[in-house]
């Protein structure tokens, strides 16, 4: 077992270069590692904090092999990596969680049909390739539904909500030649999240459940511990250990759950890496999803998942800087002592785009969401 550790020292590939990446690669320098990033970007957010910033594309396969001589073992941050790149990359060093989880999660039919084959719960779904087998799979799941392509779906990218039959024509022209996934819309109760972890020899730490809230599909504010009965939080962990088990995952996984109104669980999507919910783990847990992800890349023993206190995060997306004219009022939002700033170093805040979160804990999750929704509001207020 101990000749499989990598220990502090070791450089670590990753592959992806945004935000992500660059919290894992600030918790991999805090355990002493280096980092190599690589990417089509430069000076991107983890390429900032890396050692080095390999920028070229992900199809260059003779790159990525240069690129994994020189690491112990790769890990992402993007899932959207094209198969051939892990493959490459695996032909080196060990990739982690591995190409096949990568080439199953990247894809939400393929993805869909695991989970439905090995028992998991998830959203009714049909394939649509052709006008008439999206006709043929609206008559099976009724409407409203939701067409989503099958590939490069992330924060509602590449999705419509089908209210009427008349939509029909024009939202199959919409996935433009893609193969295309039709959903049930699945009136939730409230969306959760489980951030996990699986090691080398099989062990298993959840993160508490998260709680999610969106805007316009992305995620605006995350709470922990989610306000379920405990016995759901118990059968969402329990969920999300049958899944990183059965894809023998090493590395850290993400499961995002619908919580029907009938109390039961639903999985929507699958993440084979750290998780926008997970932000606030750095702020609020023993271990952060980056430094998990890193302990279970590594082979080392997973960190204490334990939530220390109550916590909310929320998402700073580039529109706030063309509501305040101009760069936020840093200043203010940290008026309040027990709000965390973490800023990715992106120059350019388009609207949209994710630029850094907001963490506070409390001593109730009522009292984090407060002060963190109220810590964004102030970033609006003049200098
Ligand atoms: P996704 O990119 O699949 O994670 O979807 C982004 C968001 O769209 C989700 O977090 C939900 O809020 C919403 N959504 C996606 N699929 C469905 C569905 N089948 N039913 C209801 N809402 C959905």
């Amino acid at each position: 077992m101990s000749n499989r550790i990598i220990l502090p020292g070791a450089t670590l590939g990753v592959l992806g270069s945004g935000q992500l990446g660059r919290m894992f690669s600030i918790a991999a320098r805090q355990l002493g590692y280096r980092v190599h990033i690589y990417s089509p970007d430069s000076d991107s957010p983890a390429g900032q904090i890396g050692d080095v910033e390999v920028a070229a594309p992900y199809e260059d396969l003779d790159r990525v092999r240069e690129f994994a001589r020189g690491v112990r073992v790769v890990t992402f941050e993007f899932e959207n990596v094209p198969s051939a790149t892990s493959e490459a990359a695996a032909e080196i060093v060990p990739v982690r969680p591995d190409g096949r989880i990568l080439h199953t999660t990247q894809h939400r039919l393929r993805e869909k049909e695991y989970l439905s084959r090995n028992g998991f719960p998830v959203t009714p779904f049909r394939s649509v390739e052709s006008l008439e087998s999206l006709q043929k799979a609206v008559g099976e799941l009724g409407l409203p539904a939701i067409l989503k392509t099958a590939t490069f779906g992330y924060d509602g990218k590449g999705q419509q909500r089908i209210a009427r039959i008349e939509e029909l024509p024009n939202a199959f022209e919409q996935l433009h030649g893609v193969e295309g996934i039709l959903e049930a819309c699945v009136d939730f109760e409230r969306e959760i999240s489980v951030v996990a972890a699986r090691g080398l020899d099989g062990s298993f730490q959840g993160f508490p459940v998260f709680e999610n809230a969106h805007e316009h599909h992305i995620l605006d504010v995350t709470v922990a511990p989610a306000g379920i009965p405990p016995q759901l939080h118990r059968e969402a962990m329990e969920l999300a250990r049958g899944i990183l088990d059965s894809l023998r995952v090493v590395g850290l996984l993400t499961v995002e759950l619908f919580v029907t109104r009938q109390g039961g669980l639903l999985v929507n999507e699958l993440a084979p890496r750290t998780h926008n919910s997970g932000h606030l783990t750095m702020d609020a847990c023993p271990t952060s999803q980056f430094e998990q992800q890193l302990r279970a890349v590594c082979g080392l023993p997973l960190g204490s998942a334990a939530l220390r206190a109550p916590a909310a995060m929320a998402n700073l997306l580039g529109d706030i800087w063309k509501l305040a004219g101009g760069v936020p009022n840093w200043a203010a939002a940290l008026s309040d002592p027990s709000i965390k700033l973490h800023l990715y170093g992106k120059a350019v805040p388009r609207v949209g785009r994710k630029m850094g979160h907001l963490t506070a804990t409390a001593a109730t999750t009522a009292g984090a969401v407060a002060a963190v929704r109220a810590a964004r509001d102030r970033l609006l207020l003049p200098y």
